[in-house]
């Protein structure tokens, strides 16, 4: 594929021409293609994604096909608002004038994804590519190769490649793609990657999205219900062994609640993902990590912690060849260990305590904007101070994770965590120029008056 690249780029080069003033019906007929391949192709993607990942079908089909399904449905009820063109007021300076924005494709596109959710990040950007009137390249995971293959199979299905295409491959694959002068960029995964795409970008002046990762917080106070807390602390760390983005990464909790919190964590870390009491690593709703390395890192996270003293205080045990590591929680983890240094992405979570929330504060002011900060709280007037006094990409206060497919909300990050929104009307956006027309309807403009000579009269205005 890689000898050929150059050649498939510069067939996407005429289609793109076609497609910038190809009607919006002809945009929408993709998108309807597309969720048509969903409907009836259910079963394949459960069983690629589960020779993956293990994830439990009902999981797959929420959070794989649903919100695909989802944002197609969402695009196709408001394609025709999203790109009509929009006429702007003149103002008084340019009376005379008419003027609008016009909504055109950026172009040819590429999108590279991550392994975690590995056919829902690569569809969704592509459902608001598709929108926005874009050709595209795809470039899956390597290390979900049975999700990768499908893709690449449904593309062939649905689509010519001079209009979307697959490249498969890792990452010199994903390193020779960069050197094109793509119109636009998406790339979903590690901070750390998202630098050298915007390093690569550069050199052409692609424009970028960048969904990236990073520690996301959470807070439980004084006033916070442990039980509804815990409960959606478990469902959204613990589902997909903690390799989701937006997945509670560490709590901090109010003093003298610690010990409750905990006991009540335990309860439904079995409760859902050992609700047949055969043990976690036996449990059919208990994923696992995605390959053996990944595991072996956070073992190794764990076990640096607790040679520095910190305890854990549920699960911890694990089977490497399996890709299998017990929900865990931890505490006493010194400032200096690996867990507080990077995003967990695995089933740990490290529970630190605090007496005075203007503590939590200034740890979150210190590090990198978290992709998603959670605060479960009562307190109206603490939900507020801390919406106010963090940034970060996404908040959510009493819950956790459900930002994410809300179908009117920009989802993104901010710097470390992401430059640029998805979804919905935002995805559409990223892949979308907003042209500026501006048309002289008079032949004698106010703009004259900057026109040389500069008069005494003109120096006065
Ligand atoms: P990754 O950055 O390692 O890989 C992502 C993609 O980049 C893959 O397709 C890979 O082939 C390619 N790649 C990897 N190294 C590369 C390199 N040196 N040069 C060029 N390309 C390279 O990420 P991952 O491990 O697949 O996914 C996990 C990360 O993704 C986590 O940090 C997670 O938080 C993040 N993530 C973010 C979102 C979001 O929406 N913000 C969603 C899911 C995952």
């Amino acid at each position: 594929m890689l000898d050929t690249l150059d050649q498939l780029f510069e067939q996407q080069k005429e289609k793109a021409l076609q497609m910038r003033s190809a009607p919006i019906a002809a945009r929408k007929k993709n998108l309807k293609v597309l969720l048509r391949w969903l409907d009836e192709n259910k079963q394949r993607i459960r069983d690629a994604v589960y020779q993956d990942l293990h994830k439990p079908e009902t999981d797959i089909d929420i959070s794989e096909i649903f919100p695909i399904s989802n944002e197609i449905k969402h695009a196709l009820r408001h394609l025709n608002a999203w790109t009509r063109p929009k006429a702007v007021s003149p103002g008084l300076t340019y009376l005379g004038t008419k003027s609008h924005i016009q909504y055109e494709p950026k172009g040819r596109c590429l999108i590279i994804a991550p392994w975690n959710f590995p056919f829902q990040l690569l569809c969704s950007p592509l459902v608001s590519c598709l929108a926005a009137g874009n050709t595209a390249i795809l470039k899956p995971s390597e290390h979900t190769p049975h999700t990768a293959a499908l893709i690449e199979d449904m593309i062939k299905e649905l689509f010519d490649p001079s209009f979307v295409t697959v490249v498969q491959g890792g990452i010199p694959e994903t390193q020779a793609l960069l050197k094109l002068p793509f119109d636009h960029i998406f790339f979903t995964g590690s901070t750390p990657v998202g630098k050298i795409v915007m390093e690569a970008a550069a050199k052409n002046l692609s424009s970028v999205t960048l969904e990236l990762g990073g520690k996301s917080p959470v807070i439980i106070d004084q006033t916070a219900n442990l039980e509804d807390a815990a409960k959606k602390i478990v469902w959204g760390k613990f589902t997909n062994n903690g390799q989701t983005c937006i997945a509670p990464d560490y709590v901090f909790v109010a003093e003298g609640r610690e010990s409750a919190f905990i006991a009540t964590l335990k309860k439904h870390m079995e409760r859902m993902f050992d609700s047949e009491s055969k043990g976690f690593q036996n449990s059919s709703e208990y994923s696992r990590i995605v390959h053996q390395n990944h595991t072996q890192k956070q073992i190794d996270m764990m076990q640096e912690a607790q040679s520095k003293g910190a305890q854990v205080v549920a699960g911890g045990s694990y089977d490497i060849k399996e890709r299998f590591l017990e929900p865990t929680l931890m505490t006493s983890i010194p400032e200096d260990c690996q867990l507080w240094k990077e995003e967990i992405f695995g089933p740990i979570i490290p529970i630190k305590t605090y007496s005075d929330i203007s503590e939590v504060i200034d740890h979150i002011n210190e590090n990198d904007k978290p992709l998603s900060l959670y605060l479960f709280s009562k307190d109206k007037k603490l939900q507020k101070k801390i919406t106010k006094e963090t940034s970060a990409g996404t908040m959510v206060i009493n819950d956790v994770v459900l930002q994410y497919a809300h179908p009117n909300l920009p989802f993104g990050g901010v710097n470390h965590s992401g430059i640029g929104k998805s979804h919905g009307y935002y995805g559409f956006m990223e892949f979308t120029n907003q042209k500026s027309v501006l048309r002289q309807r008079v032949g004698l403009t106010n703009a004259s008056l900057f026109y040389p000579p500069f008069t005494s009269f003109k120096k006065k205005l």
